[in-house]
């Protein structure tokens, strides 16, 4: 395991020590997590200087550094420890991982979008497991750092590398996408995470469109064909796939049938059906990005439903939990934007057999100066069958102010709680066996502190 000295050596402005005996190295980047056998590079954040702990990284595993030339060298570091001095360190870890690219060759599938990455590239990776030694981002590391480490830990003999690209500003996914050269890249969907930096829903388009700038000559691109933001996308370098609801997809959602335990449907009315044993409308477009990328690879129809149907997602999206009474708590609290709370909201209308459905949202974070206006959207689809709307915190509230504004559905029951340990009492005392509860705000609340105390007593 690991990437082969040679590369390192690459990136060296001048060396000391003794790497004579060094073959392949593993990439440590946090000093305080052990990895044998490794290459210590030592980051330069805004609150941290990773050069400031190479004894500590020398603990854990460290093998060899990089260094940043202008950063003082410790004194007293082992004899002979190898030291690869560099201009800048984020730059040689980049330089690296596409060196290794070179070397290992993988076909390579890049996933942006606002909502949607991580689990479509999951759905991706459980379906592209069965026929090639498959490789994917692990949780969420999709930037700047991210990308790179997720390259320079993948294994030799890799055959396709999934990577999820995320972005905040303009530029990002052009450097992201040029560093990977994808063969095959979706953008999932359009929505409104990050307008703070990017100004509109055209210009977050626009931005996750930049993907396309290090897609390979001919490759593909697959996108939510029923976003009209990506309707006249021009080119005649690459293929375009569209995957949607509407008549005018490549691969068209037929006869979706949702129940508790996910959604089954059909492509293109075509007979035979797809099962994805998750929730909401939103997952079946995922399956469908999936789908079309699998086929591009050529996997057959079969390994592709068996895939989407063993499939498992990572934790707190969309996930269902027992809770107390007999009730069903729904935990999509990883994180929260306007779209994806909207999609979560649409999918908790639509769950079969629940007399009290209770949607506990709370703040969302990065939306700018329209983070207001932004709350207050989701209100507009913040009624029946939904029984009961909980707010938490000073933002969340907003969401019960928009529904009062719109003079929204009276038949709902409205609360606003400044704090989770304030909820409480309250949600508990809803809870039954006809009750589901739905928790989703941003990462910075971590809800699922509070979904855990609703939860059923093992
Ligand atoms: P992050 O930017 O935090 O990495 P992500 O793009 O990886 O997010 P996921 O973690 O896959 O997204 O999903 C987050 C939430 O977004 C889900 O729980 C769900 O509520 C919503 N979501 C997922 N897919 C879609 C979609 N295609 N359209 C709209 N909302 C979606
Ligand atoms: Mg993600």
């Amino acid at each position: 395991m690991g990437i082969g000295v040679d590369i390192i050596r690459g990136q060296a402005i001048q060396t000391i020590g003794d790497a004579g005996h060094l073959e392949r190295l593993n990439i440590m980047t946090d000093s305080r997590k052990a990895a044998a056998d490794s290459l210590f590079v030592p980051l330069v954040g805004e609150n941290f200087n990773g050069h400031h702990y190479l004894k500590q990284a020398i603990e854990h595993g460290a093998e060899a550094a990089i260094w940043m030339e202008r950063e003082p060298l410790p004194d007293k570091i082992p004899d002979g420890f190898p030291v690869f001095f560099v201009r800048d360190t984020l730059a040689a870890l980049q330089n690296m991982a596409k060196s290794y690219l070179n070397q290992v060759h993988p076909k390579i599938i890049a996933v942006t979008g606002s909502n949607g990455k991580t689990t479509t590239k999951d759905m991706i990776y459980s379906i592209l497991s069965q026929s090639y030694r498959t490789f994917k981002t692990q949780g969420n590391l999709n930037n700047h750092i991210g990308v790179p480490l997720t390259i320079l830990s993948m294994p030799e003999n890799t055959d396709v590398l999934v990577l999820e690209m995320g972005m905040n500003h303009f530029g990002e996914l052009t450097y992201l996408s040029q560093m990977a050269r994808p063969d095959l890249a979706i953008i999932t969907n359009i929505g409104e995470s990050h307008i703070e930096y990017l100004g509109s829903r055209e210009g977050i388009a626009k931005a996750k469109l930049e993907i396309v700038n290090g897609l390979k000559k001919r490759g593909t691109l697959i996108i939510d064909g029923d976003e009209p933001l990506l309707d006249n996308i021009q080119t005649n370098v690459f293929q375009i796939v569209r995957c949607g609801f509407g008549d005018q997809n490549n691969w068209r959602i037929t006869d979706v049938d949702e129940s508790v335990t996910g959604s089954r449907f059909t492509l293109n009315k075509q007979t035979e059906s797809f099962h994805v044993p998750v929730l909401g409308r939103h997952n079946v477009k995922n399956a469908v990005l999936s789908f079309a990328a699998a086929r591009i690879l050529g996997v057959a129809i079969e390994k592709i439903r068996y895939g989407l149907e063993h499939l498992s997602l990572t934790k707190l999206r969309f996930e269902k939990v027992k809770g107390l009474n007999g009730s069903v708590l729904i935990n999509d609290c990883y994180n929260a934007s306007p779209s994806s709370m909207r999609a979560s909201l649409e999918t908790l209308k639509t769950l079969p057999g629940f007399e009290q459905r209770v949607a506990v949202l709370g703040d969302m974070y990065e939306l700018g100066r329209n983070e207001e206006a932004l709350h207050k959207s989701v209100a507009e689809i913040v009624k029946a069958p939904l029984t009961h709307l909980v707010t938490i915190g000073d933002k969340g509230a907003w969401i019960a102010k928009g529904l009062q504004e719109i003079g929204g559905d009276e038949t709902l029951e409205v609360h606003v709680y400044p704090t989770k340990a304030a909820a409480q009492p309250y949600l508990e005392s809803l809870l039954n066996d006809k009750t589901v509860m739905l928790f989703k705000a941003s990462r910075l609340l971590a809800l699922e502190e509070l979904s855990g105390k609703l939860r059923a007593k093992e």
